[in-house]
């Protein structure tokens, strides 16, 4: 049975011109980067040149990169940083619909005596501004907020809080995990402090992330031991995945507009088909402001968990949420944010494409999936 793989946004496949380009960094080129021969040193050039493609694509100085194990380092990074450089200010802003790397960590900050304001969502996942600018205090530390959501895929107007963040002196975060790669992006141009980037999303392998530090921005290392990282990120560097990283960076830099443009027609033919062939389907998110390659839809009276199973049948993989709260029956923290009905909210279902998907796999979507629901519906209690 061939796989469909529309769960890009939970990870993507490691593009075979990057295995191709880390490989020999597992096999003969397995020097320390920090050694004082020329074996080694040949490994840190090519770090260099992997730092140079992340900048690249970033639009940002490489100096201001820090390569870190995932997008969850990266986080926990910005936001303990900023907390320690600012001890006097305990308070943290974020939104409710941010990944658990964010969440979860500023929740496990309020246990440790700091203040978090949380902010909303209306029904179509969008911020409202007034009350971010309403929430900042003089105590303020950080402004998180994420890029791109993974679940919905919503964009969130980065240069428009960043800048509010910089007018009142906050520090500002992004995970933007979900948006690097699918969305141009130029930092040096954005008044964003710090930025997360993880490798797996972005096809290159997993435990692999970077951090974007602002050259003016006061920073303080999570990771603490050698002088790796010019001492803001200790620990022997991972070679082959940073290796990775640079160069699905680069190829995501070469590619992106072409890329987003196929990805977005291939997303849009999936939502509308299965929209326009399924009653009581909604869209969840922002229906323009969304990253290309993400939908995100609900089927009323029925169990996202129930579609998953059956689609997998197909070979179909698809993702009910979250891909680290999957497992869970709790409808998703973002949905809930966003005010979805209960009804609706049990039954969505992410798909998240990317660049290797074919129109073929699409239409065959497009095709299983109306009786799958229907077979559902017949099935559920709660049905009209
Ligand atoms: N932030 C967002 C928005 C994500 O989607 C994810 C992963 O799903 C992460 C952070 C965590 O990244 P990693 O898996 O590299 O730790």
């Amino acid at each position: 049975m061939r796989t469909v793989y529309l769960d890009n946004n939970a990870t993507t496949r490691v593009d075979p011109l990057v295995l191709e380009e880390m490989l020999p960094f597992f096999s003969e080129r397995y020097g320390n980067p920090s050694s004082m021969h020329s074996f080694g040193g040949e490994v840190g050039k090519e770090m260099t040149l992997a730092r140079d493609r992340v900048a690249g694509l970033l639009g940002c100085d490489p100096g201001e990169i820090i390569f870190t194990s995932c997008g969850t380092e990266s986080d926990n990074t910005a936001i303990r940083s900023a907390l320690e450089a600012n001890p006097d200010k305990k308070h943290i802003i974020t939104t409710k619909v941010e990944h658990p790397a964010v969440l979860n960590l500023a929740k496990n900050l309020v246990k440790k005596g700091y203040h978090l304001t949380m902010l909303g969502v209306d029904s179509e996942g969008s911020l409202d501004l007034e009350e971010l600018k309403a929430s900042i205090r003089d105590d303020t530390a950080i402004i998180s907020v994420m890029w791109a959501n993974n679940e919905t895929g919503t964009l969130f107007p980065i240069r428009e809080i960043a800048e509010i963040a910089k007018s009142r002196g906050v520090l500002f975060h992004t995970d933007a995990v979900q948006a690097v790669g699918k969305i141009p992006m130029n930092l040096s141009k954005l008044p964003v402090d710090f930025l997360a980037i993880s490798g797996h999303k972005l096809h290159a392998p997993k435990g692999v992330g970077a951090l974007y530090v602002k050259k003016s921005t006061p920073f303080r290392p999570f990771m603490i031991g050698g002088h790796q990282e010019r001492g803001r990120r200790a620990g022997t560097e991972a070679v082959p995945g940073i290796i990775a990283l640079g160069k699905a960076c680069e190829l995501a830099q070469n590619n992106i507009a072409e890329e987003n443009e196929s990805v977005r027609f291939l997303r849009d033919r999936l939502e509308s088909g299965i929209l326009n062939s399924i009653p009581n389907s909604r869209l969840n998110g922002h229906p323009t402001e969304r990253l290309p390659n993400t939908v995100n839809i609900s089927f009323k009276f029925i169990e996202g968990e129930a579609i998953l199973l059956l689609l997998n049948e197909h070979g179909i993989c698809a993702s009910s949420g979250s891909a680290c709260t999957s497992g869970s029956l709790e409808p998703s923290h973002v949905l809930r944010a966003m005010g979805v009905p209960f009804t609706f909210a049990h039954g969505s279902i992410r798909f998240s494409l990317s660049r290797f998907n074919t129109r073929d796999e699409i239409d065959f979507v497009i095709a299983k999936l109306p009786p799958i629901i229907e077979r559902l519906r017949s099935m559920s209690p709660y049905s009209e």
